[in-house]
């Protein structure tokens, strides 16, 4: 089938891209580049069934896009999704989420294409509710920093549920909790490539706050699979992807301290506003209707990512 993946140059869309060629799909890839990297499309260049086109998705879609032959599916993954990017880019990233999405949306209608959503565990805010489960509304600040992001997203997927009901789109939203592994950009902010690059440079690690706040990392490769069997499923509900494995911040520097048997010391730096306490996907709505689960464990997939990274300097120097 021919899928359109919006976003593509990100780092889940990439691997997003190279599972759904690698199971026989053509894929047409949008990005403007705006936080995405050409980097992680460059080993796709010149792939049979894969062709990239360069564009911002609030902008009119290319003639081509809308003409093309039958696209089976949408997948609309563009937006930044890094704090420090999204911070950096908010009006950027509410436009992504508002008029992005209803340009997606329009094509998957005109299509009669499927159409999914990454939507993001940034929907529940600072949760009150811990584990966080689909049902749970959330606890977002409508005008703190992260609200460019999390209004978005939330936006996003009210436009997804009344294309579903207006025009009978058949529509997916995957809750994405915080997700790793290779191709992450080393400088977008977030805590797996900053402690990994500050743990291979020597450098101190920077724990926010006192380092008690809860994430839980989930690994690529199962991200991308649960988001491939949610794209075939009849759940027009949200869905949350994610590893329930739940940590602290400050456990999360030990483990990356003793993985690279790194000598850097810990130092506290200001805890960023509203940065949630604690987040853990209740993925028991995934399991019964995906049949889906995380099977990579944390240390498994550290080592593969600081393998990427080690690589990446390695090259670099
Ligand atoms: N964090 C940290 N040091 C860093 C970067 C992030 O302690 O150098 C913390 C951050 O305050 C948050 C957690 O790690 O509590 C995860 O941050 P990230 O930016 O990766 O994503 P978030 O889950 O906040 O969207």
């Amino acid at each position: 089938m021919r899928i359109i993946v919006s976003g593509a140059a990100g780092f889940i869309p990439s691997h997003m891209c190279d599972r759904l060629l690698a199971e026989g799909h053509t894929v047409a890839g949008l990005d403007n580049f705006l936080t995405g990297s050409p980097k992680n499309l460059a080993h796709l260049q010149g792939r049979p069934g894969f062709q990239f086109i360069r564009h911002d998705i609030t902008q009119p879609l290319p003639e081509a896009l809308l003409d093309s032959a039958q696209v089976g599916a949408v997948l609309h993954m563009a937006s930044p999704a890094s704090p420090k990017d999204y911070m950096e880019h908010p009006i950027e990233t509410l436009d992504v989420g508002s008029a992005g999405t209803r340009r997606m949306l329009e094509l998957a209608r005109a299509h009669g294409a499927s159409f999914l959503l990454t939507s993001t565990s940034e929907c529940y805010g600072d949760p009150a509710v811990h584990p966080q489960v689909e049902t749970y509304w959330g606890n977002v600040n409508p005008v703190g920093p992260r609200s460019c992001y999390d209004e978005s997203k939330r936006f996003a997927e009210a436009l997804t549920m009344a294309y579903h009901r207006t025009h009978g789109v058949r529509t997916n939203i995957a809750r994405i909790f915080n997700t790793y592994g290779p191709r992450m950009q080393l400088n977008d902010g977030r805590v797996v490539p900053a402690f990994i690059d500050q743990a291979l440079r020597g450098a101190p690690l920077t724990v926010f706050g006192d380092g008690s706040q809860t994430r839980s990392f989930c690994y690529v490769s199962d991200m991308v699979e649960g988001l491939y069997r949610l794209m075939f499923s009849g759940e027009r509900y949200p869905v949350n992807l994610g590893n329930p494995t739940e940590m602290t911040i400050l456990e999360f520097a030990e483990q990356i301290r003793a993985l690279t048997g790194s000598r850097s010391e810990i130092v506290r730096q200001p805890l960023p506003e509203d940065d949630p306490k604690q987040r853990q996907p209740d993925i028991s709505k995934a399991i019964r209707v995906l049949g889906w689960e995380p099977r990579v464990t944390l240390d498994q997939g550290l080592r593969h990512t600081v393998g990427y990274f080690q690589e990446l300097e390695r090259v670099s120097i």
